[in-house]
């Protein structure tokens, strides 16, 4: 086909960028119409432990939007992402889970739950987000530790020295740090050790892996495990959907668990009730 086109590969794939640069148009606009309208919610997903305690939630952005749905935050993340929408979107995130915690923390069977936020870099890059993380806290007069930020390597990497100063400032707070999705960038594990991060998420590719014929990757979770247990970092494993995957992940010492097989991700009311009958039947 390139021959075709007279050896102009431009004009071959000018209709595919056109067609690309029209879908961004139309989401960010529909973005920026859901920011509007408030069509975000956010949902919460249950961690729990090996020994049938809850130690916290995940909260997840959800986009409804009233003709397509829902749309996946893997769609719609990164064209906020691209966009800079994604600092609105954030700030939204991290007041509604901070109100949702204030909440909790006065609940006396939820009080001790930690509630993790994902973070973007465009967010955590910004001049004033020490001092956003800092106002929330105290409008919702919150114990800063039950607070966790997951950042992701590829966020932490892009300026290590900066990325570190920055978490530093936030853990000054008293606020936690979670490493997203461990184990699927470029960085070598070792990394981690000059990273002041709390707890470590081992990314549900490796759950996957151990029961789907892959037994190789599983040495990156007892890797992963070993490392966490050195630096005394806490452990999470995402994506946990079976009883033979959670069986494996405690076999190599990892201890705490986030997946359908507990929980799917749910409104704030549900999770809450969830929670509840779960620390009632454990
Ligand atoms: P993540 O932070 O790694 O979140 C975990 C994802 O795994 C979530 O997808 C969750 O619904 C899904 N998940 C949980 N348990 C299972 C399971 O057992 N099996 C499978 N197959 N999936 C499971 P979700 O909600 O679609 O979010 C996708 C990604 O979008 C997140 O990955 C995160 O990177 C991003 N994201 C979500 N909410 C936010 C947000 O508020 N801010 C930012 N910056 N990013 C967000
Ligand atoms: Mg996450
Ligand atoms: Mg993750
Ligand atoms: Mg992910």
């Amino acid at each position: 086909h390139a021959k075709t086109a007279g050896g102009n590969s431009q004009s071959m794939f000018a209709p595919q960028m056109y067609q690309n640069i029209q879908q961004r148009f139309n989401m960010e606009q529909a973005l920026v119409n859901a920011i509007e309208q408030q069509q975000f919610s956010l949902y919460y997903q249950p961690q729990v432990t090996d020994t049938g305690r809850v130690i916290g939630v995940e909260a997840l952005l959800r986009w409804f939007h009233p003709d397509l749905g829902a749309i996946s935050p893997a769609t719609f993340i990164p064209v906020a992402e691209e966009t800079g929408l994604i600092e609105d979107i954030g700030f939204w995130v991290l007041h509604q889970a901070c109100q949702q915690l204030q909440k909790w923390q006065t609940d006396p069977q939820l009080v001790g739950i930690t509630m993790s936020v994902n973070i973007s870099a465009q967010q955590f890059y910004l001049p004033e987000f020490v001092s956003l993380v800092e106002q929330c806290l105290r409008q919702y007069n919150l114990t800063p530790e039950y607070l966790m930020l997951e950042l992701t390597e590829s966020l932490v990497l892009a300026d290590l020295d900066d990325a570190v100063a920055r978490m530093q400032q936030i853990k000054q707070l008293g606020v936690k740090f979670s490493m997203d999705d461990f184990g699927t960038g470029y960085s070598s594990l070792s990394y981690l050790s000059r990273l002041p991060f709390d707890e470590v998420k081992i990314d549900q590719y490796f759950v996957r892996s151990g029961s789907t014929g892959q037994p190789r990757d599983w040495v990156i979770v007892d890797a992963i495990v070993g490392i966490a247990n050195t630096y005394g970092m806490k452990l999470v494993a995402e994506g946990v959907e079976t009883h033979e995957q959670q069986q494996l992940l405690q076999q190599s010492g990892c201890r705490c668990y986030q997946g359908y097989l507990y929980a799917k991700p749910a409104p704030a009311a549900d999770t809450a009730q969830w929670i509840k009958q779960y620390l009632l039947s454990h």
